[in-house]
């Protein structure tokens, strides 16, 4: 049993780690295909986390990634699930529907960007974070809800960062080619 905690955690942040993430993701994902209950995956990273380390050290970025980690879990349901994905980036698994995910998401960044980090009794690191939100729908796959979510999660630092984004704007149309040439 303590092995396969082990094999399923990581040890910095003691989130779920990526490899266990199969297997929740596929649970979560047949419950919301068949209809039984509702499904949102979520992608936050950390904003400008490599200044985190640069100016204060890398202990210090592992103190912030623990910081993050913790209110994440603290911020969610007993039900739901985090993880983490990649280097600072946290996969978060939310047995909701889409209103009550993005709500849940805004009320997490809040509470990463309310209080600084105290790293080493003196040091105020202030933190913020990015957060995609993806809805499972109808037709969707866990590949797609992992491309939605990126793909709102990239649109956020690419808009100013410490911001949950569930609806990607549509972009302005280009002018039609013709046109174009005529007007030149
Ligand atoms: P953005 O706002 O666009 O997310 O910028 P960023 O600086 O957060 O992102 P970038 O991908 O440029 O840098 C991520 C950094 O996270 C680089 C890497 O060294 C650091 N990192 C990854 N894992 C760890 C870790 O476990 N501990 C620490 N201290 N740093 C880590
Ligand atoms: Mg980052
Ligand atoms: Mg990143």
């Amino acid at each position: 049993e303590e092995l396969e905690k082990y094999a399923n955690y990581d040890t910095l942040t003691r989130l779920l780690n990526r490899r266990s993430m199969d297997n929740y993701l596929q649970a979560a994902y047949r419950q919301a295909k068949t209809g039984r209950a509702s499904f949102c995956l979520l992608m936050a990273d950390i904003d400008d986390f490599k200044k985190v380390n640069d100016t204060y050290g890398h202990d210090c970025g592992d103190e912030v990634l623990k910081y993050v980690a913790q209110t994440i879990t603290t911020g969610v349901k007993k039900n739901d699930n985090v993880f983490r994905w990649g280097g600072e980036e946290i996969c978060i698994l939310l047995n909701t529907d889409e209103e009550k995910a993005v709500a849940a998401a805004e009320r997490i960044r809040k509470e990463i960007y309310r209080d600084p980090v105290i790293y080493r009794n003196k040091t105020q690191v202030s933190v913020t974070s990015t957060i995609g939100v993806s809805p499972y729908r109808d037709g969707m796959t866990i590949q797609t809800m992992m491309d939605d979510a990126d793909a709102k999660l990239y649109w956020g630092k690419h808009h100013g960062k410490n911001q949950v984004v569930s609806v990607l704007p549509k972009e302005p149309k280009p002018l039609p080619k013709e046109k174009k040439a005529k007007n030149e």
